[in-house]
Parts: C-alpha cells; sequence; structure tokens
C-alpha cells in the first residue's frame, strides 16, 4: 500500500486530510513517528505550508501533504490569520480566544471573515505543488456547537445559517477551506 504523511499534529486537520485521500493510501501521523512539528516562521499562509512539508519530508521516503490555515475577520484587519493557532495558545484555549474574538466584535458592523488554507503537496522527487482554497463567512454573535475543532463554533459559512460547531462532521469536510483546497490539489496530482 502507497504511504503518505500527513503533516499535522492538529488532530481536526489530520481526521479532515485523510478523508479528502484516496484509500489507497495508508495516512501516517508525525505523532505516530516521533516527528515534532516545525517552527512556523513564515510570514503567509503558503510559506508555512510548504515550509511544513519540507520539514517533515526529511524524516521519511514518500510523500507528504501539509496544510496551513487560519481564519481571518475583516474587522480585525484579517486577523487572527497566520497566528489563528498561536492566538488560542496565548489565550489557553480555543474557548477563550473565541470568547476574546467575540469580545472584540461587539462594536464591530461588520461581521464578515473567510477561513483560508494553504495545502501542500511534496512528492517523492522532492517536488512541491501548492493551492489555496477560501471559504467566506461570518463571525457569529455567540459560540454554538461542539463538532468540529478550532474556530467552528463561532464561523458561519456564507448562506448558511448554523456555525461549522453545529454542523454534522461530513458536511462541513466538504465544503471547507481544506476541501476546496483539495480539490485544486486532486486536479494537480491525480494519484491522490
Ligand atoms: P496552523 O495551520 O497549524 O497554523 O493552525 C491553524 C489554526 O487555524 C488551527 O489551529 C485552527 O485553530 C484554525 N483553523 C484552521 N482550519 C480550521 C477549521 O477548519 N476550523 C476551525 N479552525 C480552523
Amino acid at each position: 500500500m502507497k504511504k503518505i504523511l500527513i503533516g499535522t499534529h492538529n488532530k481536526g486537520k489530520f481526521r479532515e486530510i485523510s478523508y479528502l485521500i484516496s484509500k489507497k493510501y495508508k495516512k501516517i501521523s508525525p505523532i505516530s513517528l516521533k516527528i515534532k512539528s516545525p517552527k512556523e516562521t513564515g510570514k503567509t499562509f503558503v510559506a508555512n505550508s510548504r515550509l511544513k512539508v519540507k520539514f517533515f519530508s526529511k524524516y521519511i521516503d514518500f510523500p507528504v501533504i501539509s496544510d496551513d490555515s487560519g481564519l481571518c475577520i475583516k474587522a480585525l484587519n484579517n486577523k487572527p490569520g497566520i497566528y489563528s493557532a498561536r492566538l488560542a495558545k496565548k489565550h489557553g484555549s480555543f474557548s477563550k480566544a473565541m470568547k476574546f474574538i467575540l469580545k472584540k466584535m461587539k462594536t464591530k458592523e461588520n461581521r464578515s471573515a473567510f477561513f483560508i488554507c494553504s495545502l501542500s503537496y511534496l512528492d517523492k522527487n522532492g517536488n512541491i505543488t501548492s493551492v489555496e482554497g477560501k471559504l467566506k463567512g461570518n463571525i457569529s454573535m455567540q459560540m454554538r456547537g461542539t463538532n468540529g475543532f478550532g474556530y467552528d463554533p463561532i464561523f458561519i459559512p456564507l448562506k448558511k445559517e448554523k456555525t461549522f460547531g453545529q454542523m454534522p462532521k461530513l458536511k462541513k469536510i466538504n465544503m471547507d477551506h481544506r476541501y476546496l483546497a483539495f480539490k485544486k490539489l486532486k486536479k494537480k496530482i491525480k494519484t491522490l
């Protein structure tokens, strides 16, 4: 069976990316190989997703796929953006980071936001393909739902009523920014 490393320590992302990749692949986690995560020193999502696949590929001899993603809120100058994971770390949990965001949003009329995902794939020859997926939506007035991960309870995709946190897992996986990026990647890398 062909192997692919899903280069992330985030269990929510691992689950989503695994689901999208063909059953022909055995999906390996860096956690099972005891490989740590690299420092995210890039200034953009694409720089970070490329940095991640390069880092993980040093430890293995099969393809790697990694994403760098985040939530960008218009009224907050597109923050937290590439700092989405770090904001939660700074506040101690996603729940606290979401409370912080909701408080900042109290005075804002414009609640538009988008989730973005840069997905990079490194093949066994070391060639990297990067694509991007973006999903527009709005920030809810309060946290709703316990499905998904990260900022899912405060993001309502455009033309929907429910937050990602309230949606069945498969519904979210089949429409989010990671899915949109993956669709583009699959057009380029047909074997995935
Ligand atoms: P990074 O790509 O490892 O820097 O982490 C991105 C962070 O953005 C994650 O830890 C999540 O908090 C957030 N994020 C990315 N994608 C999603 C999603 O689909 N739902 C909720 N939060 C997400």
